[in-house]
Formats: C-alpha cells, structure tokens, sequence
C-alpha cells in the first residue's frame, strides 16, 4: 500500500471510520475532477471585471473599520482557489494566522486540513476565509460591530467566488454570513441557502478538538457536501 493511501487510511480513521465499504464505487484519483488553479475568479456568465478580487483584497489588507485594526499583525483575507466550487467559511483568525496572515492554520487548521483531505481535496483546491479578517484580543468572539464591519467582505469574496456549495464552520460564521440567529445544533448538517448558494453548516474544527465524539457528525455532513459536488 502506497504512502498516500496510508495517509488517507489514517485521516479516515481520524473521522471514526472503523471499516470501509468499498461496494461498487470506485476511489477517484487525489485531485481528479477538480477545477485547475487560475489566478482570478471565473466569469460565470457575469460581466466581473477579473482583477476585483485584487481590489477586494486591497481594501481588506488597509482596512481600519473596526478596533481590530490596531491589534492585527495581519489581515487574514484568506486562500485557495478563487474558482473554488467549496468554500469553507470560519470564524477569525487566532494568533497562528495572525502571524501568518492565513487562515486555519494552527491546531484547529491542521484537523480542517485533515477534513479536506479526508474529501479527497486540498486546500489549494478550495476557498478557505473566516467572516472577521483580524485577530481579535486573546482570541475572545468577535463583537456584532466587529462582524457588521467585516461582514462586506466574505459576502463579496462569496459574489465573486461563486462557489456552488458553502461549508460555514461554527455559529458565528453561519450567523454572520447570514444574519439568521441559527443555532448550529439544530441546523447542523442541513442544507440551507445564502443567496442561491447552498450552505452546509457544521462544527467548528476547534469545538471537534475538545469534542472528538463530534467529528463523526462533520464527517456525515462533508459526505453530503461530497455528493453535492460530484466528488462521491
Ligand atoms: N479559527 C477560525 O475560525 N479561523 C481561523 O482562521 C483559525 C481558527
């Protein structure tokens, strides 16, 4: 058995999986039937000017809208593939991607890369951002007026990714991309809308690290999203 297939093994197993059923699927290759890598959003139909993404960015990276400004190292806009069909939504960074500039990538990042993973994808492969794009103070929840500041920015990175199915990870990320008081209990692992684009709530990775029972949950809910998409 080859080392990739190893590693997949022991991701599955991460998840709770004790057996596999292999029935009459077969495994698709890693990275077959995913969009290539291009620089700037594809233009579905829309006249978009292809370098608004940049802008976008721009005006997040000189964002002085909220207190979160005077204490960021960085601006986390956020990664991946701006054509990205999955996007997977977050919070706001902690001190790792405050460092870095990068969502999701410290503790919490590592087991959703092992998610993507586990969804035969990588994080180049998807669009990963946080609906707050600085670090709030000791990692404590970010404020309604923080959200409302930062709220235009995931909407707009959404409208201009397109993407065909979001995955919102924890309340505050589904509440603050939609303005619905959702609780994640209740709508976890149900398909919900955000402007004609569907959206997979589930656990936050960091609630699955002091919760490790949960991740069975998430897993049920990325199958779901993993057949939306055609990756199944
Ligand atoms: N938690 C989040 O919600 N986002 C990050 O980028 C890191 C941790």
């Amino acid at each position: 058995m080859n080392d990739d297939v190893l590693n997949e093994l022991a991701v599955l197993r991460e998840f709770g999986y004790t057996h596999l059923d292999l029935g009459s699927s077969v495994p698709r290759l890693p990275g077959s039937s995913v969009v290539p890598a291009t620089e700037e959003p594809r233009n579905r139909g829309t006249e978009e000017p292809s370098n608004e993404f940049d802008t976008l960015r721009s005006t997040a990276l000189a964002c002085t809208k909220c207190r979160l400004a005077g204490s960021r190292t960085n601006v986390v806009f956020g990664v991946g593939d701006p054509n990205a069909d999955l996007m997977f939504i977050g919070e706001a960074p902690g001190r790792d991607e405050d460092l870095k500039g990068e969502p999701f990538v410290g503790r919490a990042g590592q087991l959703l890369t092992d998610i993507i993973k586990a969804m035969k994808l990588s994080r180049d492969q998807v669009y990963i951002a946080n609906v707050i794009k600085c670090r709030p103070p000791e990692n404590r929840n970010p404020e309604p007026d923080e959200l409302d500041a930062c709220r235009p920015f995931i909407r707009r990175q959404v409208e201009l990714i397109k993407p065909k199915v979001i995955v919102t990870l924890g309340r505050f990320a589904l509440q603050s991309l939609t303005e619905k008081a959702y609780g994640i209990t209740s709508v976890r692992g149900q398909w919900l809308e955000y402007n004609g684009v569907k959206v997979m709530p589930t656990y936050h990775p960091a609630y699955l690290l002091r919760n490790p029972a949960a991740k069975k949950d998430v897993w049920a809910d990325m199958k779901k999203v993993m057949a939306e998409l055609g990756l199944s």
